[in-house]
Parts: structure tokens; C-alpha cells; sequence
């Protein structure tokens, strides 16, 4: 463990360590390297011949088994995802339920129509367009979804006829390998592939991969988009948020608070879409302070237990980042209103905090901090407050709490985020609608639901005329 962070080369080996105890180490593997990345995408590639030739109900029906096998192994990605990550049991075990949804929803798109037959030209031809597989995925995933985003990304690339090569993050390697070998004897050799290993193994899979699919931060999807786009590939990079909360005063100001706490605070604020920024609008009185109770409400402790909402965050860095960042607002003028500090000796825990008086052009209010920390701006109408929410580079998800319905369809058209929310936590994704960001949120085609076909296929076009011999 190097002082940084949770991840260090030890003697050439990566290491995750739970963050709630960081002296437990869950797997120790080489980084896979670019001759390996190499061999592996030939091996995809000659796999993938087959794959795509099944027919679709084949595919749908091993489809269905993997959901089958995922959900009878759900005890045990559980507990590994609660010790791996750190994430409360509740939501992990929601995430894993996810993961079987996800499975079985594919397993139905494999059967939906694959094309379109358009007029024919001179009336005795065929035209028609048909979907077909892009080849070898490309997928590079974060840790914080261990189970939901693989399988968000891997599902739609299986239904349609793809194959596999998955690096996660090396944070996330003991779930990643548990998932592969619990899907590898239903989706047969050469389907899905997992190579441990961060950002040298990485870089080598988007340079041989036929199309890219990244979840993580903005830095590191930056650079796959331009390597990617050098090589003419499909990409779609899903990143990073700063989302924000609007409260105005005919909101049920309870309610919202209690759900603004949740979604801020909630898996210590490690999801792309936990909102950062609670912007009140004058009138909401009282609701700062019903704010401020929520937070306090909230149970910090280890991620196992039933009753706690925010466990660690992932590692020595992200910890020290976080509070170094409110530290600095500290230093500018902000005023933290609860929480602050480190909380407890062993294990990366953070109190749940929130931060007043602080500048929207500030670094608390323009950068993800990723870690229980929010900030609580003012906006005198409506108006300021929907342009502080677009006032950062990200454009992930954007709820506002409200009971006036014209305000919120007029705010629901101006917020520039992927997703707009209403009386709803910023925090929650549907997987069969489509999810993605604006901006420094998202790059490329949406994830999940029927968009997904778009990212996963390719459209090829067939005329067929007659010979011309009779008939
Ligand atoms: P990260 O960007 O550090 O790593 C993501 C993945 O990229 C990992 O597998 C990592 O090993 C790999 N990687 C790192 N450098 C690389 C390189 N040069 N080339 C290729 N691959 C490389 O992100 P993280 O810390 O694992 O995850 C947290 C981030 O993910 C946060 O910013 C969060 O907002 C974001 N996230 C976004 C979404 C979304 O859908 N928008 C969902 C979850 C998480």
C-alpha cells in the first residue's frame, strides 16, 4: 500500500484492499500487458465469428442462463462487493438484483426486430437495412458499480452479437473475477474475457478493440475518446457529474431534504450521479436545517451492517482529497455546516459533510470530489438557480424539488444535464431507459434500453434484384 492510495505495483503485482479495512487484501493479480491484451482480443475476435452466427434465440437463451446463474450467486457477489468497495449492503444488494434485470432485459432484445424493409426501388427488388454486430468490445469499467455497470455494458454487446474483452478497475478485481467465472460456463470460451489490470492495460485494449465503451472520470475518458478517434472507432465514454439539487419554496421541503441527504451522501458519495451542489432558492425556509438533520441521521460505519447509508470512501487518496478540498474552501470564506473530518481511525470514513458560503465558481462547486461533501448555494429565483446547475462543464443528471408544474417543465427544458428529475433524487438510473451525460458528462452514443442497439451494432444496407432469368 503505497501512501497514496489503495493500489500499489508490488513487486509487479496490483493489490485491492477493502477500504473499511484496509489491511484485508481481496486480490493481488499481475497487470495484464499488451502482448496479452493482444492475444486476447485474436481470441475474441475468432470467437466472435460464432457468437454472431447463433441463432438469436440461442443467444437470448444464454442470455437468460447467465441471469439465472448471476441471481443463484447473488449471496456471494454481495458480500464480496460490500468488502471489495465498500458499499452498503442495501444498495448493494440492489445493484446485483440490477445486474440479473439487466440480463433478462437483453435476453428479450436479442429477439427484437434487427432492420427495416424499405421500398423497393423499381418494384420487383429487395431493399433492406439490417443491424449487424460491430465485432470485439471493447469495455473499461469503474469500480464503484462492480456488478451493474459491466453487465449495462456487456448485455446489449452480447444480445447483438459481439464478443467481450473487459479490463475493470483494479479496485473492483476480486468481483470482476467472481462475475466472469460465474458467466464464463453459460456464455462458453472466448465470449467474455477479463484482464486485471489499470491504465497500461487499458490503453492496449482500446488500441485493438473494434469498439470502446468507458465509464469512469473525465480525465481518463478525455484520453480514450482522442485514442479512439484516431482510430476511427466507435466510443462512448461515460464520466463524471457535479450534479445539483434545486429546491424551491412549494417543494415539501421534508421531503426533499431527506432525499437531497440520501442521494448527496448515500455509498459516501461515490456515484457519478450523488448530487454535489443543493442550490435553495430564497423562501425555502427551514430547509437548510431540515438539510443539515437529514445528513446527521444518516448511519456511517461498515458497509456490511443492514442500517448503515455511507460506508468508506475507496482509498487513502480519495480520502485525503476530500478533505483537502473542503479544507480549502474552509480556507476561502465557506463555512462547513456538519461534518469535515476523517471519522474514524481504521478504514477510509468520512463524516458526511456540507458546505456553506461557498462561491459557485469554485473549485467545491466545479470539480467532482467524489466523497460525502456537498455544497449548499442560494439563488434568489428560479432563473439564478437553473443557471448556477449549468454553470459547470459536467451535464450528468439534474433534479429539482417543486410542486408547481410549470416551473418544473419550464426548468426541465433549460437544465443541460442527461437526465432531468422532478421531486426525484439526482441519484437513480432506470437501465431500460437511455442514461448518459452533456458535456464533460458523457461522449458518444447513450447506454442502456433500446439505445443501446445504436452503440452495439452497425447498419448495412442489402439490394437483392431479381437475376433477370424468369421467374
Ligand atoms: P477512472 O477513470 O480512474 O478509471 C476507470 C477505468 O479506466 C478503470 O478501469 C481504469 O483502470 C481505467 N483506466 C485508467 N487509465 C486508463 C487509460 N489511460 N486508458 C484506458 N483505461 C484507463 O475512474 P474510477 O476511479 O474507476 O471511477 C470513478 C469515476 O467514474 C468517477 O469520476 C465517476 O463519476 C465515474 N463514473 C461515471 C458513471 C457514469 O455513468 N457517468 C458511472 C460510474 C462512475
Amino acid at each position: 500500500m503505497n501512501a497514496a492510495g489503495g493500489l500499489e505495483p508490488a513487486s509487479g503485482l496490483l493489490e485491492s484492499r477493502s477500504p473499511a479495512r484496509p489491511s484485508q487484501v481481496l486480490a493481488s493479480f499481475p497487470e495484464t500487458s499488451a502482448g496479452e491484451v493482444r492475444a486476447a482480443v485474436a481470441a475474441a475476435r475468432r470467437a466472435q465469428a460464432e457468437w454472431a452466427g447463433l441463432p438469436a434465440t440461442e443467444r437470448a437463451e444464454r442470455l437468460s442462463r447467465a441471469a439465472a446463474a448471476v441471481q443463484q450467486a447473488a449471496g456471494e457477489l454481495v458480500e464480496l462487493g460490500i468488502v471489495e468497495v465498500g458499499k452498503p449492503r442495501g444498495e448493494m444488494a440492489g445493484e446485483v438484483q440490477r445486474g440479473v434485470a439487466i440480463l433478462g432485459y437483453y435476453a428479450g432484445a436479442a429477439l427484437d426486430p434487427d432492420g427495416d424493409s424499405l421500398p423497393s426501388p423499381d418494384g420487383r427488388s429487395l431493399l433492406w437495412s439490417r443491424r449487424v454486430p460491430v465485432g470485439v468490445a471493447g469495455l473499461i469499467t469503474p469500480w464503484n458499480f462492480p456488478v451493474a455497470i459491466p453487465l449495462w455494458k456487456l448485455s446489449p454487446a452480447l444480445a447483438y452479437g459481439n464478443v467481450a474483452v473487459w479490463k475493470p478497475a483494479p479496485a473492483a478485481t476480486a468481483v470482476a473475477r467472481r462475475l466472469e467465472e460465474i458467466l464464463h460456463d453459460v456464455l462458453g470460451a472466448g465470449v467474455l474475457q477479463m484482464l486485471p489490470g489499470d491504465a497500461e492495460t487499458g490503453t492496449a485494449l482500446v488500441e485493438e478493440a473494434d469498439l470502446v465503451s468507458f465509464t469512469g472520470s473525465s480525465r481518463v475518458g478525455g484520453s480514450i475518446v482522442s485514442a479512439g478517434a484516431a482510430r476511427r472507432i466507435p466510443v462512448q465514454a461515460e464520466m463524471g457529474g457535479q450534479n445539483a439539487s434545486i429546491v424551491l419554496p412549494d417543494a415539501d421541503l421534508e421531503r426533499a431534504a431527506s432525499m437531497v441527504a440520501a442521494s448527496a451522501m448515500g455509498y459516501a458519495g461515490q456515484k457519478c450521479t450523488a448530487t454535489s451542489r443543493v442550490i435553495v432558492v430564497d423562501g425555502s425556509e427551514g430547509f437548510v436545517e431540515a438539510l443539515v438533520e437529514a445528513v446527521l441521521a444518516l448511519e456511517v460505519g461498515d458497509p456490511g451492517d443492514p442500517a448503515t447509508a455511507v460506508g468508506p470512501v475507496i482509498s487513502s487518496s480519495a480520502l485525503s482529497g476530500a478533505l483537502d478540498a473542503v479544507e480549502q474552501a474552509r480556507r476561502s470564506g465557506a463555512r462547513v455546516l456538519v461534518g469535515g473530518r476523517q471519522s474514524r481511525e481504521e478504514g477510509y470514513f468520512m463524516e458526511p459533510t456540507l458546505v456553506g458560503e461557498v462561491e459557485p465558481g469554485s473549485h467545491l462547486c466545479q470539480e467532482e470530489v467524489f466523497a460525502p461533501v456537498a455544497t449548499v448555494l442560494r439563488a434568489r429565483h428560479l432563473e439564478e438557480a437553473i443557471e448556477i446547475a449549468n454553470g459547470v462543464r459536467y451535464g450528468l443528471v439534474s433534479s429539482l424539488y417543486t410542486s408547481d408544474l410549470d416551473a418544473a417543465m419550464a426548468a426541465s427544458r433549460r437544465l443541460d444535464t442527461g437526465l432531468v428529475r422532478v421531486n426525484a433524487p439526482t441519484s437513480g438510473v432506470d437501465f431500460f431507459a437511455p442514461f448518459g451525460g452533456t458535456g464533460a458528462s458523457g461522449y458518444g452514443l447513450k447506454e442502456q434500453g433500446k439505445e443501446a442497439v445504436h452503440f452495439y451494432t452497425k447498419t448495412k444496407t442489402f439490394t437483392f434484384s431479381p437475376s433477370g432469368r424468369g421467374r
